[in-house]
């Protein structure tokens, strides 16, 4: 009899996107005219710059030719991409990563879901909440926790990330063995300095555990003195994983493509307690799992490291980031708390004690901007929506407007 994996039936269904559809859907039935401004979903809106299309013509032409047609790559991903990531996004800010230690991949998502595998089940886990749902959805698929009561995993550390700790987590009452850290943080927009991530470090170090960090959000960091990997902090090449994807960086949402860097320092230890290279694993895994990235969209992503292509997706996060200063300049003179928005396009806003499905609601009727709720990203964020700065400056500055207009002067805002 062909049985199933069991912890699937553990996992929460996520309604999330599909819940904000039906009412948008909803709506515009009951509102025919009403024009629709959607800062929900943290998806890209502006097409690939143009030196990125230049070198993907350039990868798509090589392929259409006997003498330059590319078969199968190495699976870590092509030597040119490799030594230019290590380069511009490591060695020019100090932090001493080689290209042996970067595996390209086809996105953040994948890698942040599979490198899980890597570790035992009885294994201690600690998780931001609010957070990115791949992290937590693919441990319960592994079977690292029981079943789901009141939004919370058993055998999970839920790390809450609160107004009180400047929505960033503290280290864990009870010794954990692995560690999920995101910033500039999805959904929150917040982010670490290195004193606060050297905390996080000196644990790990400490406590022969292992960080596993997303930066999928780092190119949007304004502020020069915040980190843009973790690999800034002293001994973080031995207990740090990180994430990267060009898809908020470069606008490779629909494209594809990311990496993971696995020091070569990284260990981890065997149940008789030896070490284990960490990147010897992944490498396995890798190598056994994945076939590489196609051939013209790392010649795409190579691109994004030319001088040309580094001013150009400089000019295009700044345009997001202006998007995020009129919402949070628009926020805050609504009176409303937030956080994030400035080394991000996420604007974390606090509805005042407002569930998040009624504060979704409340914009959607009064001014038709869709958000997203705080409660789909955990139980710590009930009372929270996230604006997105993810669309063109015409619909967010429509969009402000029309929050301003049914906002202000209203009974319903404390
Ligand atoms: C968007 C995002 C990613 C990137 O995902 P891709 O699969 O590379 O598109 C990773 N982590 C977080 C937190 C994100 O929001």
């Amino acid at each position: 009899m062909i049985r199933a994996n069991d912890n699937y039936s553990k996992l929460k269904a996520s309604y999330l996107f599909s819940d904000i559809a039906k009412r948008v859907d909803e709506y515009q039935l009951k509102n025919p005219e009403a024009h629709i401004i959607r800062l929900g979903i943290g998806d890209v809106t502006r097409a690939l710059v143009p030196s990125v299309i230049k070198g993907f013509h350039e990868g798509v032409d090589e392929m259409a030719n006997d003498a330059t047609f590319r078969g199968y790559g190495p699976e870590q991903g092509y030597a040119f991409l490799r030594e230019k990531i290590a380069k511009n996004d490591f060695q020019n800010r100090g932090a001493d990563i080689s290209a042996d230690e970067i595996f390209v991949s086809d996105g953040a998502k994948c890698d942040t879901g599979n490198f899980q595998e890597l570790f035992a089940t009885d294994i201690k886990v600690a998780i931001p909440d609010p957070v990115y749902p791949a992290y937590l959805d693919t441990n319960v698929m592994a079977g690292r926790t029981g079943e789901c009561e009141d939004g919370r995993y058993d055998r999970i550390i839920y790390m809450d990330c609160l107004k009180e700790n400047n929505f960033l987590p503290g280290l864990p009452d009870e010794k954990v063995d692995l560690i999920y850290l995101c910033f500039p943080n999805n959904p929150t927009g917040s982010t670490a300095t290195k004193e606060e991530l050297k905390v996080w470090v000196d644990y790990a170090k400490e406590n022969k555990a292992l960080i596993l960090f997303d930066a999928a959000y780092e190119s949007f960091i304004r502020d020069e003195e915040l980190p843009k990997t973790i690999y800034e902090i002293e001994g973080a090449r031995e207990v740090a994983v990180e994430f990267r994807s060009f898809s908020k960086t470069a606008g490779f949402t629909g494209t594809r493509c990311g990496f993971t860097v696995v020091p070569k320092d990284c260990m981890i230890f065997n149940s008789k307690g030896d070490k284990i290279s960490l990147h010897a694993m992944w490498n396995r895994r890798h190598t056994t799992k994945f076939n590489g990235v196609s051939y013209p969209v790392q010649k795409a992503a190579e691109a994004v490291y030319s001088q040309e292509g580094k001013a150009q997706i400089k000019e295009q996060v700044a345009y997001y980031l202006n998007n995020a200063d009129i919402i949070r300049e628009t926020v805050e003179s609504l009176g409303f708390d937030y956080i994030g928005g400035k080394n991000s396009p996420y604007i974390w806003v606090d509805g005042k004690g407002r569930d998040s499905w009624d504060f979704f609601d409340l914009l959607l009727t009064k001014s038709s901007v869709v958000c997203t709720p705080g409660a789909g990203f955990g139980r710590c964020g009930k009372q929270y929506i996230r604006i997105s700065a993810f669309n063109s400056l015409e619909n967010v500055t429509k969009a402000m407007d029309r929050l301003k207009e049914a906002l202000t002067w209203r009974s319903h805002v404390k």
